[in-house]
């Protein structure tokens, strides 16, 4: 699960162009002012990475600085959508994603999968607004929300945005008033109890309301257009999806044997990084048994889009010492200008736990130690893993983590140790961002929730499309 570190090697922050043959990689600072293009030499998606994150903190004295110019900030990698959607299209042929907007609404991710071809799961009105003013076309897009607002709902039929989900018969007369046209997925209940985040306890329709669900559909002469389910946000077992597909096709030939002509099954998200390839091959075979070549598959992957994609520097705004007089020992509480009402949301909402790795320290910068170990709670050793000699030998030294707001669940980690003296105006990373964080931050306490994207690229395909 843990992913390797990134390579912070603060020499690859610089704006000189250096052509590597084989591992061609573009830095793109500040993309949405388009204003500087950085060719680095550097070697690896990781070593873009840790370059963009070093240029910004080095461009920043947290001492002497104007307000917000230390906050956290996160860097993206372009190259890493692009090669998720590569490894997609290489797993699951059959079936076309959907993204789904609200994991993760940047404006970059959503062009790169537009020019990818990818079609998106939406929400909302401004989801689809959003995607709609990317330039994707209605047809690609899926009003995935089985309970839509009514107003919602005639910004939908005015867009032409057809297809959409429903599980209950209440939903249908909505629909039946204000989109009679629309193209209706009935969304069924999944056994999504091996998954992150439960989804079925607020959505799908149980096997045994289907009889109704479509008569009902039938008596108001709408359009069931196919049938769709979601086995949990972070899903880990492969058979979920196998009954899931089962039922499915048990829905497909009630719907046709009530004379609808069902065309396209939607198998939802919660594919994970990490399982993706086992999910896809057992996913794929219930498909080939159940479904004939012809019938149209599509997904609303989410997370495993963007998660990786994402890194977010965060900087140290206060450090309390704690000790204990009796033991003889000393600990530190370390204070972020983020946490959970920002942009680690996802530790509330999503059950993650975000690593911290050490990005500088005024030590590190001023080049004495370059070796970093550090070992969150459940034993993992981050950063320059194997090369940490020095960690093994030295002496870790305990922190808690915390946001900036003043509430006391404002806690990253609870217990993290570093080799490395970590002190106010050091700067810590955190990689694997990039699903539901962002997009669920808050301005408790007037934080800002508006951190900066740094882009890059470790892709030349992903930059050829996105025009970088
Ligand atoms: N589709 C729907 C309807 C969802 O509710 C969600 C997540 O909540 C997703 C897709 C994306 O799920 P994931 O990020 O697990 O792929």
């Amino acid at each position: 699960m843990a992913p390797s570190a990134i390579d912070i090697i603060p020499e690859y922050a610089t704006n000189e162009s250096v052509t590597n043959n084989h591992k061609y990689v573009q830095a793109v600072s500040d993309y949405e002012s388009g204003a500087e293009h950085v060719h680095d030499g550097a070697k690896t998606a990781k070593e873009m990475i840790g370059a963009a994150l070093q240029k910004h903190v080095q461009a920043v004295d947290p001492h002497d600085c104007e307000v917000g110019e230390e906050d956290a900030f996160f860097v993206a990698d372009m190259g890493e959508v692009y090669r998720q959607h590569l490894r997609w299209k290489k797993h699951l042929k059959r079936v076309t994603p959907h993204f789904a907007v609200k994991c993760n609404p940047d404006p970059m991710v959503i062009k790169l999968l537009a020019a990818l071809g990818a079609g998106f799961d939406c929400a909302s009105k401004s989801e689809i607004d959003q995607v709609l003013r990317t330039g994707v076309d209605p047809t690609r897009i899926i009003y995935a929300q089985p309970c839509k607002t009514k107003s919602y709902l005639r910004y939908t039929a005015k867009q032409d945005v057809k297809q959409m989900t429903f599980d209950n018969t209440d939903e249908l007369y909505k629909i039946k008033e204000i989109f009679p046209n629309a193209e209706l997925f009935l969304r069924i209940f999944t056994d999504d109890s091996a998954s992150l985040c439960r989804l079925s306890q607020k959505f799908g329709a149980s096997i045994d309301a289907v009889p109704e669900l479509l008569g009902l559909a039938k008596q108001l002469d709408l359009n069931i257009a196919g049938v769709a389910f979601h086995v949990g946000s972070g899903a880990s077992d492969p058979s979920a999806f196998l009954k899931a597909v089962t039922d499915a096709r048990s829905v497909f030939d009630q719907a046709q044997a009530l004379g609808f002509q069902p065309h396209t099954l939607d198998v939802g998200g919660g594919f994970v990084s990490e399982t993706f390839d086992e999910m896809a091959a057992v996913l794929s075979t219930a498909l080939d048994e159940h479904f004939p070549p012809s019938m149209r598959i599509i997904a609303e992957p989410g997370r495993y889009y963007t998660s990786s994609a994402f890194t977010i520097a965060c900087n140290v705004i206060a450090r309390r010492t704690v000790e204990d007089k009796d033991l003889g020992v000393k600990s530190y509480m370390l204070y972020l200008n983020d946490g959970v009402y920002g942009n680690f949301s996802s530790i509330m909402f999503d059950h993650q736990h975000p690593i911290p790795r050490v990005l500088t320290t005024r030590h590190k910068q001023d080049g004495f130690n370059y070796s970093t170990e550090s070992m969150t709670d459940s034993g993992y050793i981050s950063a320059e893993e194997g090369s940490g000699e020095a960690g093994r030998n030295g002496k870790l030294i305990e922190y808690s983590i915390w946001g900036p707001t003043c509430d006391g669940i404002d806690c990253i980690a609870e217990k993290w140790h570093s080799v490395e003296t970590v002190d106010v105006g050091d700067w810590l990373y955190f990689e694997e961002m990039g699903a539901y964080t962002k997009c669920s931050a808050t301005r408790f306490n007037g934080f800002t929730d508006k951190h900066e994207t740094k882009y890059v690229c470790s892709e030349p395909g992903a930059s050829a499309l996105l025009g970088l």
